[in-house]
């Protein structure tokens, strides 16, 4: 029988599991009632208390790695502290969620107990083998080839991306934590502070409901002759700030800061989503003054519902990349729409 162990970790709030530990948890429920395995859940951070009730519901033993030491996202610390909970289990099987806290150490643990590691996992399933066997389907090559990977090392690391299932809701059932001792090695990285992305309306938001990219359009010379670069700026960080979406741009945008020409000063490569950039996923996802060409589409492959708001009518989004295309000027569909957000966002407060 399968000994599966998921490993969780506390957010930054250090009170809490991440999204993605609780995607992970309920991967683990699934597969663990699908191929009758055991199933333990692991917790590292400094506090694990509350962050343990998060797994009301689940009746899987919980172990706990707690204590000062794993508070900050540090790799000596962490690595411990998994190979530890992987040792304590026995486990076969180990699911974690593709955070960078541990993306970074997985491998390495999984090196230390002789096992394997898979990253990028986007789905688990119970195999169509005769005996019940995981499936980890994960993407290769720029999200063009899709593969299953089955594997008879064991323990099997899956690091499973974030966004790619339901996240575990506790049922309000109290928890039992065991605590699982680490013999730490000498800790020679010291952490003094975190240097992160400002927060603001320019953030990448990967949880958000919308995408709103941001193309070219917005910097190039409009009807009037004129760039409006500064009342793109206004439009767009008003739309970010009324509808809560994650920002996205088109390459040919996050290209011209290097070229001199006008640019829209909060967009860096980070927001680039396409062929060579990120391949988010939101349930919608809206284009504006982008042309939708494939190198750019290919990266909305896992947007659910996709709108456009185009000047050209032969653009790409018209030609079948788009659920819904708008052949309107975006500075005036967007200056609505800020409008009506605020309005309706007023109401609700
Ligand atoms: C190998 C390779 C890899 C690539 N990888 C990527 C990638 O990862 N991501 C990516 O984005 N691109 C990528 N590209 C580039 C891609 O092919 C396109 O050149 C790029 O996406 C075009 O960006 P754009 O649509 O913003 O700009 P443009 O092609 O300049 O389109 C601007 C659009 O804005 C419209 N517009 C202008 N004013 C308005 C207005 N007021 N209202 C509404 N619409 C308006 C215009 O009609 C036009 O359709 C790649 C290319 C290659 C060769």
């Amino acid at each position: 029988m399968e000994k599966l162990l998921v490993l969780t970790h506390v957010d930054e709030s250090g009170g809490a599991l991440t999204k993605a530990s609780l995607e992970a948890v309920a991967a683990g429920m699934e597969i663990a009632g699908a191929l009758e395995a055991s199933v333990t859940i692991g917790i590292v951070g400094a506090q694990t208390e509350a962050a343990a009730q998060q797994l009301a519901g689940t009746a899987a033993r919980v172990l706990a790695v707690r204590g000062e030491a794993f508070a900050e996202a540090r790799y000596a610390s962490d690595a411990a502290a998994c190979e530890a909970l992987v040792r304590a289990v026995g486990a076969t099987l180990v699911f974690a969620p593709a955070s960078a806290r541990f993306a970074r150490v997985m491998p390495g643990v999984a090196y230390r107990v002789g096992g394997f590691t898979d990253t990028h996992i986007t789905a688990v399933a119970k195999g169509e083998m005769q005996s019940a066997t995981l499936e980890a389907t994960r993407w290769f090559y720029r999200q063009r080839v899709e593969a299953v990977v089955r594997r008879e090392t064991r323990p099997w690391f899956l690091l499973l991306e974030a966004g790619t299932r339901a996240p575990w809701e506790s049922t309000g059932d109290a928890v039992a934590v065991e605590t699982v001792a680490v013999e730490l090695p000498a800790l020679r990285t010291r952490v003094t502070g975190v240097r992160a992305p400002k927060q603001g309306e320019q953030t990448i938001r990967p949880d958000a409901k919308v995408l709103f990219v941001a193309g070219a359009g917005w910097t190039k010379k409009q009807p009037d002759g004129q760039v409006h670069a500064a009342e793109a700026e206004t439009l767009i960080l008003n739309f970010l700030r009324v509808s809560d979406a994650s920002l996205g741009s088109s390459k040919s945008l996050v290209d011209q800061s290097g070229e001199n020409q006008t640019v829209l000063k909060f967009l860096t490569h980070l927001n680039q989503i396409g062929q060579t950039g990120a391949t988010p996923r939101h349930p919608k996802g809206l284009a504006t003054c982008c042309h939708g060409e494939e190198p750019h589409v290919v990266g909305w492959r896992f947007i659910t519902e996709r709108r456009a708001v185009s000047l050209d009518p032969n653009c790409g989004w018209a030609r079948g990349k788009a659920d819904v295309l708008y052949v309107a000027d975006a500075f005036k569909v967007i200056a609505k729409v800020n409008g009506l957000l605020a309005e309706r966002k007023q109401a609700n407060n």
